[in-house]
């Protein structure tokens, strides 16, 4: 099996694992958790891959685009946080 520098299983049997997955799963996990019903697209890592996390079953939930792209942008934090001082105010 070939697979890229974080262990992501490429080609072809990446294709197969990816259906596979959304078969099992074929309902957005955090939709589902709002009592919403939306196709899930993208088996995502619940830990990423690039912060060790392992490319197997436990380690995914199978979630539609808007939520995925949500999930990468918590997990990479490009969400902009704010610290805040003592006096309750954000810091620059
Ligand atoms: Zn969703």
């Amino acid at each position: 099996m070939k697979r890229n520098g974080y262990g992501r299983i490429q080609g072809r049997a990446g294709v197969a694992l990816r259906k596979a997955r959304l078969a099992k799963q074929p309902l957005c996990e955090d939709c589902l958790a709002q009592g919403r019903y939306t196709e899930a697209k993208t088996p995502d890592h619940i830990v990423p891959l690039a912060q060790g996390g392992t490319d197997t079953d436990d380690n995914i939930r199978c979630l539609c685009k808007p939520c995925h792209d949500k999930r990468t942008a918590e997990q990479f934090g490009y969400k902009v946080r704010l610290t805040y001082g003592s006096d309750g105010w954000p810091v620059a």
